[in-house]
């Protein structure tokens, strides 16, 4: 009875591990990551308010957009003002809450593995800046994807090579992981990194340094998260100004995105870019 009961549970996992097919990996807020990239080719036909003519070519979009009616609208930004931000273990700043009184909220981007087809033009209609942390591993099969995005405005920060858990690591292991992805997104798009976000939010005191001597202004953890559409709130229910906002390339990328934009939007706040305040 015992064996029959025990080889049904084996039955059943087998089961789940065959259609899950991809093994589960966790995002840099240690959410499970399930599915493999997206082609920027395919079309999520199931996403509600993606029309056919939403696709790659600038030229199928036509204006005002396909998301016009689900995308809350903001005043511009105010002019920055910048902040040196209080430096953490003889390093960097460490960020969640950018110190101003500024009406602003902060939206980053990261990791890359699931290049979702409406990214684009999202960000296209949205007219909001964002910060991309993108890790060289996640993005080297399609670096022109994000290239797109940064003609979009987007801006291409730093999130280690392999994004494994920087936290006990060596100065030197550390070091190559954050100077290692600087310079290579450098390379690809242009501009070297100046804003570092270590995998799973993770760090310590080497972390900071080794940022520091890479050339990284301020390294950033984050205020709230968004996933499956939804805003994760660590302290009150409503976007503080100059909170960070992390999401990631998901899936999901179109809900969590507007869930994003409809937190600050309630918030009565406006996106702002994180560039402008630790340049
Ligand atoms: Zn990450």
């Amino acid at each position: 009875m015992l064996v029959r009961v025990v080889k049904m549970r084996w039955i059943r996992l087998l089961a789940v591990a065959l259609l899950l097919a991809t093994p589960l990996v966790a995002d840099c807020d240690g959410t499970p990551r399930g599915g493999r990239a997206r082609s920027a080719g395919a079309h999520p036909s199931a996403l509600p308010g993606a029309g056919p003519s939403a696709t790659s070519s600038p030229s199928a979009s036509p204006s005002p957009g396909v998301y016009a009616d689900r995308l809350p609208r903001f005043d511009k930004a105010p002019p920055a003002v910048r902040t040196a931000g209080a430096v953490e273990d003889g390093g960097l700043p460490w960020v969640a809450r950018v110190p101003t009184d500024q009406r602003v909220a902060f939206i980053t981007i990261d990791d890359g593995w699931v290049k979702h087809p409406e990214a684009a033009e999202l960000l296209r209609e949205a007219h909001v800046p964002v910060t991309l942390f993108l890790t060289i591993n996640a993005i080297s099969d399609n670096p022109g994807y994000f290239r797109t995005l940064q003609d979009l405005g987007a801006v291409i920060e730093a999130h280690t090579i392999t994004h494994n858990k920087l936290t006990g690591l060596s100065y030197d292991a550390q070091r190559r992981e954050i100077c290692g992805s600087a310079d290579q997104l450098g390379e690809l798009y242009g501009q070297r990194p100046t804003l570092f976000r270590p995998p799973f939010g993770e760090k310590d005191a080497t972390t900071l340094r080794a940022a520091r001597d890479c050339g990284m202004k301020a390294a950033f953890f984050w205020k709230e998260s968004v996933n499956q559409g939804n805003v994760w709130y660590q302290e009150v229910k409503v976007v503080q100004p100059g909170d960070i906002i992390l999401m990631h390339f998901r899936d999901q990328f179109v809900e969590d995105f507007i869930a994003a934009l409809r937190g600050i939007k309630a918030a009565g706040l406006t996106p702002a870019r994180l560039e402008d305040y630790f340049s």
